[in-house]
């Protein structure tokens, strides 16, 4: 008789096996657009949620092109977050083709951000002579990559909190105090980079990079980010923008330049052979590193990018 009651009621059932504990399928499910956000959304959330990361490790969002898949992974979601100013566009896009109407956390929401000239340079970065003359005034596009100031980390991971307090209301008050901790933890890594970089004298503060992507660190820390690719990776740049770097590196004595982890260095290392310097490594700049790598999260990849740049621009080992 009893053999005959679970056959008759299997659902009933099931929950008695699991003892009860929420299972995969229970948790709220949580795509995040890029590596650094996904690791954020990790940080505060922890295992209350189920998460996705669409591009991962050392992929390169700009040029990011979602698989089926990906857009699929959309259907179960409670919450979409994603950086927005024009960075990760093709959530967008994925969004639509989903016909997702679930809610979506902007990680950058309630940030001014920087403005850059439409065709890449940003304002003021490498002097007038990086400049290129415009008759009228040039046209601007924000600056996407503001998770390179630790103090607007503060501000995505309080974005991402509410977020999750919305999306999870059972946790609510969980996601809310976790997302404070980690907020305050952000904060610390401020204080612990400017700590570092008191050992760089102003006048050498100065890098190269493949691509436009340390402006909100450079303009938070008062280093001085050069790169002959623009706020974007799409494009080539081209021979006059990589002669007048070149000829800035020689002028300046600038001997920190280094590589980024997503996309081809082929650019930076011809850059370096010409102007006879050499590359002092790979920033982490758009993206972590796989897990085991050196830049596995958002807070290790400050550290990581400060322990090659203080060196390079104090001009050790050069
Ligand atoms: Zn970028």
């Amino acid at each position: 008789m009893r053999r005959r009651i679970l056959l008759l009621f299997p659902a009933l059932a099931l929950p008695s096996l699991t003892g009860g504990a929420a299972t995969a399928q229970q948790r709220p499910q949580v795509v995040a657009s890029f590596s650094i956000l996904g690791d954020m959304v990790g940080q505060i959330a922890g295992q209350r949620v189920q998460l996705r990361t669409i591009a991962g490790p050392n992929a390169d969002a700009h040029s990011f092109q979602p698989r089926p898949s990906d857009a699929e992974a959309l259907r179960n979601a409670a919450l979409v977050v994603r950086n927005g100013l024009g960075f990760d566009g093709w959530v967008d896009r994925m969004i639509r083709a989903a016909n997702y109407r679930g809610p979506v956390a902007t990680a950058t929401e309630g940030l001014v951000p920087r403005r850059m000239e439409a065709h890449g340079h940003a304002h003021g970065h490498g002097g007038a002579e990086q400049r290129q003359p415009h008759a009228a005034a040039p046209r601007t596009a924000p600056d996407p990559h503001a998770w390179q100031d630790p103090r607007l980390g503060a501000l995505y991971a309080r974005n991402i909190a509410r977020g999750l307090a919305g999306a999870d209301p059972a946790n609510a008050a969980a996601h809310q105090a976790a997302g404070e901790a980690y907020a305050a933890r952000l904060e610390a890594l401020d204080v612990w980079i400017r700590e570092q970089l008191a050992a760089v004298p102003e006048a050498k503060r100065v890098v190269v990079t493949s691509h436009d992507a340390f402006g909100y660190f450079g303009a938070a820390y008062g280093i001085r980010f050069l790169a002959p690719q623009g706020v974007s990776t799409a494009g080539e740049p081209s021979a006059a923008q990589v002669a007048r770097l070149i000829r800035q590196i020689r002028a300046e004595g600038t001997t920190a330049v280094f590589i980024e982890n997503m996309g081809s260095p082929a650019t930076l290392e011809r850059l370096a052979r010409e102007a006879g310097v050499r590359v002092r490594g790979r920033l982490f700049a758009d993206a972590l590193s796989e897990p085991g790598g050196p830049a596995p999260t958002y807070e290790a990849m400050f550290r990581h990018n400060i322990s090659l740049l203080v060196p390079a621009m104090r001009g050790e080992g050069a």
